[in-house]
């Protein structure tokens, strides 16, 4: 293989690039005009914040190796220590220590969060004494967990964090897919909670000291730093079109750009897309990958950053942020506090307090639909109303994720299974992004780099 273009420059193509250098020719092309998708740094108040992915997870090795791998290890760096916490009952109220996803392991803990009513929190501590049958099919994480700990942990547990990770909804996302160890243990027809604590107390969730890293600086700055590491020709602001195989068996890239149309041509490619786009790419060369990667839903999300002056703020919140249960009806789906979360944020603005506020989850879309000034207006007030009154921001910026995060449906991995299948069946063409094996930058990287690695075996 002496030749490979990747379309889409987000993490997942920069990563399939890095790990095809020295190996082959790349060139990257990207219709934005800059690389890294949904890792994006921008600017509120003279502040670099980010306006994507504000972190890469640590207990998986697979972002925060590439990190260091293209020179960025001195500036990764640790949250602020600080619970998760949830805004629900008109307080907010941390997670219950022993939690794996939402999943309460620990019914005292659980008792004194006030997450819970009483009966709530007897439900929930009968998961243990109730029998369990080995789950042979996939479900939704709402009805596997419901059964087994009631509706309320699922509603103000668990469904908050999806929301957080997914913009999903419990009762539509995959158990499978997006609670993999959770649905692994149902799968042996274990009761959870046992299950749950034997692997806490074996150190298994606890293999990194967090869970999360930063970028001092930004995320935005892994995709430029991958980028300039990987040795590719990075062509920014051009779109591929369409495909076609050539006679030769090469594909032909047809692209538009800024300057007018673009035709090139490579030994290999990789579609390191959202499953839509991709859909769209694929059409003509195999109707049932585009017929699947078209029925994977997207929710749309709004990212609100808004900079108050220490100053003049009237009170400012501790601790991390907090995420939204819909069952309470809010329109915020979680609040990070950027200031109090990223020393390295602090550090280059001490006068300026910085949080960002998240809005829109699958089926919300009407909700996006406002202006960008009704959105402001809607988060400051519910703010005000979970953490008390701040005042007034003295900056504010919008940032829209129109299909931003793909949703992992119930059956989401045999889905994938014959999008991999079907897409196998062509010639020295690779898959790889958030659409496939995790929506999360390290599960990103490690499919770009194993659609690399794929192209490489096939070609040897
Ligand atoms: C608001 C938000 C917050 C998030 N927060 C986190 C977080 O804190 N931690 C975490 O781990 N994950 C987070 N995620 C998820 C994670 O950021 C993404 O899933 C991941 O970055 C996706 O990377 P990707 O390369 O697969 O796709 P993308 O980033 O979408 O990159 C695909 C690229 O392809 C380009 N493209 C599309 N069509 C074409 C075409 N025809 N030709 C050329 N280029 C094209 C696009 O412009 C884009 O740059 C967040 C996601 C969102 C939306």
């Amino acid at each position: 293989m002496r030749s490979v273009i990747v379309v889409g420059g987000g993490i997942s193509g920069l990563a399939a690039a890095w790990q095809l250098r020295g190996q082959a020719d790349v060139t990257v092309l990207e219709s934005a005009p800059r690389v890294g998708g949904k890792l994006r740094t921008g600017t509120i108040a003279g502040i670099a914040v980010d306006e994507g992915a504000e972190s890469l997870m640590a207990l998986r090795p697979e972002a925060v190796e590439l990190a260091a791998a293209v020179g960025l290890g001195d500036a990764l760096c640790d949250p602020a220590q600080a619970p998760t916490t949830v805004w629900t009952h008109g307080a907010l109220r941390p997670l219950p220590a022993g939690h794996v996803m939402g999943v309460p392991t620990d019914p005292g803990a659980l008792a004194a969060s006030g997450l819970l009513s009483p009966e709530g929190v007897a439900r929930a501590a009968a998961e243990e004494t109730l029998p369990a049958e080995p789950l042979t099919e996939d479900v939704s994480v709402a009805q596997y967990l419901a059964a087994r700990f009631g509706r309320e942990v699922v509603d103000r547990m668990v469904e908050p964090l999806l929301g957080g990770v997914y913009a999903g909804r419990a009762d539509r996302l995959s158990l499978r897919a997006a609670m993999p160890r959770v649905a692994a243990l149902a799968e042996q027809g274990e009761a959870l909670v046992p299950a749950l604590r034997r692997m806490r107390a074996a150190g298994a969730p606890r293999s990194a000291p967090v869970a999360v890293q930063g970028v001092a600086g930004g995320t935005g700055r892994f995709p430029a730093a991958v980028a300039a590491a990987c040795g590719a020709r990075i062509l920014t602001g051009t779109t591929a079109r369409s495909l076609a195989l050539t006679p030769a068996g090469r594909w032909r890239v047809q692209a538009v750009t800024d300057d007018g149309p673009l035709t090139m041509e490579a030994d290999g490619i990789v579609l390191a897309l959202p499953a839509f786009a991709a859909a769209e790419l694929l059409r003509p060369h195999s109707p049932l990958a585009e017929a699947e990667l078209s029925a994977i839903p997207h929710a749309s999300t709004a990212v609100v950053t808004m900079a108050f002056s220490r100053a003049q703020a009237h009170f400012l919140p501790q601790g991390n942020g907090f995420l939204v249960p819909p069952v309470d009806g809010h329109t915020l789906k979680a609040a990070s506090f950027l200031s109090n979360k990223w020393a390295w944020l602090a550090r280059a603005a001490p006068d300026v307090f910085v949080l960002r506020a998240s809005i829109g989850r699958i089926g919300e879309e009407g909700l996006l639909d406002r202006p960008d000034r009704v959105l402001v207006r809607r988060a400051i007030a519910e703010l005000h109303r979970a953490v008390g009154p701040m005042g007034e921001p003295v900056a504010t910026r919008v940032t829209r994720w129109d299909r931003g995060l793909p949703q992992y449906g119930v059956g989401h991995r045999e889905r994938v299974a014959r999008i991999r299948e079907a897409a196998g069946k062509l010639p020295a063409l690779a898959l790889c992004g958030a659409a496939y094996e995790g929506v999360g930058v390290a599960a990103c990287v490690a499919t770009g780099r194993q659609a690399a690695r794929d192209l490489l075996t096939a070609a040897a």
